[in-house]
């Protein structure tokens, strides 16, 4: 029932653009790590089925709500469908005005991301074990911390784990924001902490380590006015200019504060997400970065397929080295370091994989190549689930603060959901710390706040039951994850 607008595609129009081979051959390239994918995929699979499988349950539950033993039939077939039950108020009373399947459609969609949340580890332990980019890596490159803002966009949700090939971890911070449009002062303060972790040994290792922060814009090759970065009506240098420009506040930010040399190192990424492909910005010996002087993975995929290993290594090298001497628009002030040059080459390389991926999984192109999101978060993302377009992320402390981000989302669940007259699903979610005594309450009353402002801000659509607030916390340090919290419990003070 979902479609991404108006995408008449034809065959011609879907054909592989990373990949163009003749008949007989086949998209196998020795860079790629196949078992890798066949552990992403079976992730992926497990995750989409959790939620494909709402709308045709609901439309069978639907069907006998009449019968007498409707109650009971219902949870029976929920809990054999979907793994868990449905709301019972919701089905008892369904016998006086129907169903309300529009508050049942929200609910299982929220249900079925705990459900997620609660199997993530188990779910992840196969990829998560062999990521190129691992902890060690990261380290040995020179990088105690890797702090990434993509845009909000669900097209990245997937970003660590299939497009970066990235293992999450403790040392990974990910924070959307719409645009990539990150808040200086909140990663300055982030920054400032972990500098604080760094001088009192609180991280091992990285005493001489330096912070990398990456920010993530994207664009769509396909239809490039409609399908790349809204944040920036679809202008693709508007998106790649205005995500360097935050980088190199953050920079400027920390260099007027604490003095020359203390800036963190920055990288620019921008995502092709049609097909997954990258395009990482070379910083120079300075650590600029420059719009105009990057490699782009799709391009090298094409170059080197058929290469054995050690010559598209080479290649990749190569075109390294081509992109960091050229001149013009795109020159730069010599070479990056070594530690950045081995992240960049390692990042490139990994991202073949995901590549082939969409290439075999895919068919080389996403099928829906807009948003296909089920719901918005708002708030503090989870980053529990880690796949391309679970949901919407609008990062806000407050709703008058993230009111674009949030009327962003809105409008893309405008097409998505309430064209077919459902309502839009909101997680409204904010971390805690255990540590902290009574962070758990205010973290609560947050979401409240949160969760009124946001009626407040769309009264005809909350009038029309077209909104659908979950609120939920989960502890930053401890087991909680995800803990949804009703209103009732709010008012008790619980
Ligand atoms: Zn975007």
């Amino acid at each position: 029932m979902r479609t991404a607008g108006a995408l008449p595609q034809s065959a011609e129009a879907l054909a592989n653009p990373a990949c163009v081979v003749g008949p007989g051959q086949r998209c196998e390239h020795a860079l790629v790590d196949q078992a890798l994918n066949q552990r992403l995929v079976a992730y992926e699979h497990q995750v989409r089925g959790r939620f494909a499988a709402i709308v045709d349950t609901l439309k069978t539950v639907s069907a006998f709500q009449h019968e007498v033993d409707f109650v009971a039939r219902a949870q029976r077939y929920a809990q054999d469908r979907l793994g868990y039950e449905l709301p019972a108020d919701l089905l008892e009373d369904a016998w006086v005005a129907g169903l309300n399947m529009r508050a049942l459609h929200a609910c299982c969609t929220f249900r079925s991301f705990k459900e997620c949340i609660e199997r993530a580890d188990a779910d992840q332990a196969p990829w998560r074990e062999r990521m190129a980019l691992d902890a060690d890596f990261i380290q040995a490159c020179g990088y105690h911390t890797v702090d990434v803002s993509p845009c909000a966009d669900g097209r990245l949700q997937g970003l660590l784990p299939f497009i970066f090939r990235m293992a999450p971890n403790d040392n990974i911070q990910v924070k959307a924001y719409a645009g990539a449009m990150f808040d200086v002062e909140g990663d300055v303060a982030d920054w400032t902490h972990r500098e604080l972790e760094r001088l009192s040994g609180a991280l091992p290792g990285g005493e001489s380590a330096n912070y990398l922060k990456i920010a993530v814009y994207h664009f769509s090759t396909s239809l490039p006015c409609d399908q790349g970065c809204a944040a920036h009506g679809s202008h693709d240098s508007k998106a790649v200019e205005s995500a360097l420009g935050r980088l190199n506040e953050l920079r400027a930010a920390i260099e007027n504060t604490f003095g020359r040399g203390a800036a963190p190192e920055i990288l620019l990424v921008g995502v092709d997400t049609d097909i997954d492909a990258i395009r990482v910005h070379l910083p120079d010996a300075s650590g600029d970065v420059n719009p105009y002087r990057y490699v782009d993975t799709g391009d090298l995929y094409r170059e080197t397929l058929g290469m054995d290993a050690a010559s598209a290594r080479a290649h990749l090298a190569a075109a390294v080295a081509r992109a960091e001497a050229a001149d013009g628009w795109a020159q730069g002030e010599g070479a990056m370091n070594a530690g950045m040059h081995n992240l960049v080459l390692r990042l490139l390389e990994a991202n073949l994989s995901q590549i082939e991926y969409v290439i075999q999984h895919h068919a080389g192109r996403y099928a829906v190549i807009g948003h296909d999101e089920a719901f918005i978060c708002a708030g503090e993302a989870t980053n529990y689930v880690q796949l391309r377009n679970k949901y919407y992320y609008a990062h806000l402390d407050t709703v008058e603060e993230g009111a674009a981000d949030m009327d962003v989302g809105i409008k893309i669940f405008t097409g998505l959901n309430i064209r077919h007259g459902l309502a839009v699903p909101v997680l409204v979610h904010f971390h805690y710390s255990s540590r902290v005594p009574g962070a758990r309450e205010r973290a609560v009353m947050r979401c409240k706040r949160v969760k009124a402002a946001i009626a407040v801000r769309y009264p005809q659509l909350h009038e029309q039951g077209l909104l659908n607030c979950q609120m939920a916390v989960s502890d930053r340090y401890g087991s909680e994850r995800c803990a949804f919290v009703e209103d009732a419990a709010v008012a008790a003070g619980h």
